[in-house]
């Protein structure tokens, strides 16, 4: 049975006899409030507004997240639903499709947005999620079918990212590479050129003339007297080109200092933050389009099943209840068999909440710990590093060389960066009984 949500206008007879069984709503508040389940819904309203509140709504729904549903709206972008209502034998066949899917899931907990977003692509196998354009958003794309779940989220920007660094979605095209602002990562600048000498932006692009009788180099109006060219500081006639004087390199003149420049200097200004940037020190982010990995479609029908906790991202980092679970493991042995089970801890706090810092510091940073450390990082800028066989005196050397590598990191935000260390080494022959989670939650607060 299929649910159709329509104005009074729509006329519904052939509906009902393409589907056998139709019940009309004339909202989504009296679909949602019937309690039977329907195979599919389609949605037939003047308003493309409406038609789109319809559909996020049931997407957002804890029962239609994952339902096909049709709409007759021309205006509704196609990716947003599963077909018109015009071709009856492909839309059955979508229906099930979709429906066969999603009853594989059966165990399925549909707990977040993120999760009904997800088990919405496994349904469908072969769609791709696109980009558009957003002149309000600060990476100026968004991705519609994100916004149909989740319209909350603060780094809605790199939800894709973040599934696409563990492997469940796959950049598929590359859209776009947009400059962002090295501070903020808003790609909303705003460029100027400025006069290299004082950045003053009342500067003009003329021609200069050089005498040949004293030097002089100015530009062409300073050497205009009534129609003759005569050199302003040594009064030559300039008579004849390549011969009295030529036009030089330098074209710029600042109104505001009086410099001459030859080139002038572009700047950026962030309309977010409203820091000035130079060109080469502007942060690059790209824009896909995706798809889910064969790798995310297992972890989807599986769950939260083991081979996701165990999953390694492609910066060999772990997750973090893996971490624990391993953590675990570690404290219990090293109660048992005391000394044997020498190891260590680092937290790495860097203060600074943008996805883009930590994500291109994560890469970096594991790289100057050993291929035996098990790492784990999480996105508000927690860092911790599991030491196995590792001493105090050895941990001391480790932490040196993380003060060093941040002391060099090339960004321009280094200086803003302000990094925490959390050291910690398991007591010889400690008896105590802890919990991972607890230790860690420890070790954070000590300091
Ligand atoms: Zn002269
Ligand atoms: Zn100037
Ligand atoms: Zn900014």
């Amino acid at each position: 049975m299929v649910a159709l949500i329509c104005d009074n206008k729509f006329d519904f007879s052939v509906l009902r006899k393409q589907y056998n069984e139709a019940e009309i709503y004339n909202s989504l508040s009296d679909c949602l409030a019937d309690k039977r389940n329907f195979t599919a819904v389609f949605i037939s309203f003047f308003s493309l507004k409406q038609c789109e509140d319809i559909i996020r709504g049931l997407r957002r729904s804890d029962r239609y997240y994952a339902t096909p549903v049709f709409s007759d709206h021309p205006d509704l972008r196609k990716e947003l639903i599963d077909g018109n209502f015009d071709n009856h034998d492909m839309n059955n066949k979508s229906i099930d499709n979709i429906n066969r899917n999603f009853s594989s899931l059966k165990d399925y907990r549909a707990s977040s947005w993120k999760r009904k977003m997800l088990a919405y692509l496994y349904c469908r196998r072969d769609i791709e999620i696109h980009p558009e354009t957003a002149p309000d958003n600060r990476l100026y794309y968004n991705y519609p079918l994100l916004k149909l779940f989740d319209n909350e989220d603060d780094n809605q920007e790199y939800v894709f990212t973040e599934l696409s660094g563990k492997n469940i979605l796959s950049e598929n095209r590359l859209i776009d590479r947009i400059f962002t602002c090295p501070h903020c990562f808003s790609a909303r600048l705003c460029f100027s050129e400025r006069c290299p000498s004082c950045n003053s932006v009342n500067i003009k692009t003329v021609d200069f003339l050089h005498c040949f009788t004293c030097g002089m180099v100015g530009p062409e109006d300073d050497f205009v007297t009534e129609d003759k060219l005569i050199c302003p500081k040594c009064r030559a006639k300039l008579n004849h080109f390549g011969e009295d004087y030529d036009k030089t390199l330098e074209s710029g003149v600042c109104f505001e200092c009086g410099e001459y420049h030859t080139e002038s200097k572009p700047l950026a200004f962030c309309i977010d933050c409203k820091k000035h940037s130079l060109p080469e020190n502007l942060t690059k982010h790209s824009i896909y389009t995706y798809n889910l990995t064969d790798l995310g479609r297992d972890q989807i029908l599986n769950g939260t099943a083991s081979s996701m906790l165990h999953m390694r991202d492609k910066d060999n980092y772990v997750h973090l209840p893996y971490f624990y679970d391993i953590l675990d493991w570690f404290l219990e042995m090293q109660r048992v068999h005391h000394d044997e089970y020498m190891f260590s801890i680092l937290g790495v706090k860097v203060d600074w909440d943008s996805y883009e810092i930590i994500s291109s510091i994560a890469k970096k940073l594991r790289s100057i710990f050993e291929p035996t450390a098990i790492a784990t990082k999480n996105l508000t800028g927690y860092f911790w590093f599991l030491l196995p066989g590792t001493d105090k005196k050895q941990l001391k050397a480790i932490e040196k060389n993380v003060l060093t590598f941040f002391d060099e990191l090339e960004c321009p935000t280094a200086a803003d960066t302000a990094v925490k260390l959390f050291p910690y080494t398991a007591a010889k022959g400690s008896q105590r009984q802890v919990k991972a989670k607890t230790l860690i939650a420890e070790i954070a607060t000590e300091k």
